[in-house]
């Protein structure tokens, strides 16, 4: 599966209510909809057998009142695959362009109602910001294990790194942000699991990806330092961590568009 919303032109747009709509357009004939258009730095694009795909339905209205979703067969005649992306991180994980040319989808591959696309954004992007959130936790957990072993056995200075109290209180702040981060991923997660009894806070179907993200950045910087030069050597790892780190700062949302979209929930009248 590939969820295809992103294109060159509407990118942050869609994170955010306005008087936009997407490039990509599906055009009613009988019995289902005519795709034109195309969708870029889409993950698995180039491997997924189905797609979820956002294009707009009403011309002249905004994407999030004339756009919907639809699935999309891999074998649909019309549909191509574009370029792969070259990517400085998460290197096996694919991001391809998506090519769509008189592409036929049937009325029972709308997925919600028509026009409603963006209202399946809205119920899907914060699932979705809470699984990039605990992936890049992951990394940022990788690189603080690797940094206290390494500070357990590299002495310099007449003692073992770990017992440098500028590495230590490093080391300790690391633990900390990766602290703060989970349970801060655990409370939307538990939030999100019991609408029922608790309101939900819609910011944090955006923050925990931004806050996990900056920290698993700063946390994969600052274990590349602990390393010392052996941190900027290719085969010791912490390059790769460092890449694939930068990776979630952008994917999900860039984290400032993420930001701007929590402003508007907490700061709405
Ligand atoms: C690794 C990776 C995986 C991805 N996977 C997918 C996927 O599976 N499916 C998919 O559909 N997309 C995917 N994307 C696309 C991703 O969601 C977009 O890159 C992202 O939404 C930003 O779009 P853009 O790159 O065009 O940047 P732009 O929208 O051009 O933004 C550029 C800069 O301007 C800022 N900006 C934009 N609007 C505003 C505003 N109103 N106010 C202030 N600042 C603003 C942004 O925060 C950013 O800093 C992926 C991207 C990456 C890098």
């Amino acid at each position: 599966m590939a969820i295809s919303i992103t294109e060159p032109e509407t990118a942050s747009n869609y994170f955010i209510p306005g008087d936009w709509s997407f490039y990509t357009r599906a055009e009613k004939t009988e019995g289902g909809w005519i795709v034109n258009g195309m969708k870029h730095f889409i993950s698995n694009g180039n491997r997924a057998s189905t797609y979820m795909l956002f294009a707009q339905t009403e011309k002249g209205k905004p994407l999030h009142q004339g756009s919907t979703c639809f699935i999309l067969k891999r074998d649909t005649p019309g549909f191509t695959i574009g370029r792969v992306h070259n990517k400085m991180g998460e290197r096996l994980a694919n991001n391809a362009e998506l090519i769509f040319q008189d592409c036929f989808i049937p009325d029972e591959d709308v997925i919600g109602e028509v026009n409603k696309g963006f209202q399946v954004l809205v119920d899907f992007l914060p699932a979705s910001n809470a699984y990039a959130a605990a992936s890049v936790l992951g990394n940022a957990q990788t690189a603080y294990e690797r940094s206290v072993e390494w500070a357990k056995t590299r002495n310099q200075g007449g003692k073992l790194l770990i017992e440098h109290d500028g590495i230590r209180a490093q080391l300790a702040e690391m633990h900390m942000m990766i602290d703060v981060a989970r349970t801060y991923i655990r409370k939307a997660t538990w939030m999100a699991d019991n609408r029922d009894t608790v309101p939900w806070d819609p910011a944090l179907g955006a923050l925990p990806k931004v806050y996990a993200s900056q920290a698993a950045w700063q946390i994969a910087t600052w274990a590349s330092e602990i390393h010392g030069g052996s941190g900027f050597m290719i085969d010791i790892g912490m390059e790769k961590l460092m890449r694939d780190a930068a990776a979630f700062l952008h994917s999900d949302g860039v984290n400032r568009t993420l930001l701007l979209k929590a402003a508007n929930f907490i700061f709405e009248d």
